[in-house]
């Protein structure tokens, strides 16, 4: 296989909607809530999907109560299925299996998010072995992600991130501390905040550069004005969470959905590559 280059690689994880069967608006079930003004059953097509697969009320969803929709980010997993998994057939197709392509959904966006996370610490100053390992690994994921349907389960790619996750975990702290050097400081275990209950918490105060916060709950917790350089946010719940004014340029393994479940504002930085939500004033 030939390994893409890593701006190749970052292009190829951005959504390409027009390339897909409009399948984050099927595949997933959706609850009433603050996100979703509506249930909907995993496999059931919004009401409000086109024929054509776009959304007929994309311009206001967040007026209509679907601020869910304007978060979630496939990172091209989406365009990936419809195109290269079942070769350009939609589900509205008779002899596609539906349920199968729904199920596999999720599976590419975690597939695609580790794309995201391998991109991220290549794109970075690390030891050269490490650097060996992490594209044997990005080119098995590859590899992977090309697989026949039938083989792209949850459980082949749950054995592949027990594998990768000490590898990211290590990386982590060498990147931290390495930053945290930079600007003469050094990681200690208060920068350790992995799965720390943090929700509604005012950390504003704090220097929370080189901070894991790794699988933490960061709902609604307040960040403004910070620099975040150095900052992990592997798979950290940042609804709501307060970034007006913060720096997140040099943040590590921040997701575009992440970006758009937070709540920025004009002085808020990020880095290239990112899109601005819309509802950052
Ligand atoms: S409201 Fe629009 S974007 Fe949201 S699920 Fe329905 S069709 Fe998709």
């Amino acid at each position: 296989m030939t390994m893409p280059d890593l701006n190749t690689l970052r292009e190829s994880l951005k959504p390409n909607c027009a390339n897909c069967f409009g399948l984050c608006c099927v595949a997933f079930h959706y609850l009433k809530s603050e996100d979703f003004p509506i249930n909907k059953p995993a496999g059931q097509p919004c009401v409000h999907l086109a024929e054509s697969y776009a959304c007929n009320i994309h311009s206001e969803l967040r007026e209509r109560g679907f601020k869910g929709c304007t978060v979630y980010d496939c990172l091209g997993a989406g365009q990936f299925v419809s195109q290269v998994t079942f070769h350009g057939r939609s589900w509205r197709e008779g002899e596609v299996d539906g349920p199968r392509m729904f199920a596999i959904v999720p599976i590419m966006s975690q597939v695609h998010e580790l794309l995201l996370y391998i991109s991220d610490i290549l794109s970075r100053d690390i030891p050269e072995g490490d650097a060996r390992l992490l594209e044997t690994l990005l080119e098995e994921l590859l590899l992977f992600r090309e697989s026949p349907p039938e083989q792209l389960t949850g459980t082949a790619l749950m054995a592949f991130r027990q594998r990768a996750r000490p590898l990211f975990v290590r990386l982590s702290q060498h990147i931290r501390a390495n930053g945290l050097k930079q600007v003469g400081l050094t990681l200690t275990p208060l920068h350790e905040q992995d799965r720390a209950d943090l929700i509604g918490r005012n950390v504003s105060r704090h220097d929370v550069r080189g901070t894991c916060y790794r699988g933490a709950l960061l709902i609604g917790a307040n960040l403004s004005g910070q620099d975040l350089s150095y900052v992990d946010f592997m798979g950290a719940d940042v609804r709501d969470l307060d970034v007006r004014g913060a720096v997140l340029i040099d943040s590590l393994f921040l997701t575009q959905m992440q970006v758009n479940a937070m709540n920025g504002d004009r002085d808020t930085k990020l880095a290239l590559g990112y899109m601005r939500p819309s509802h950052w004033l």
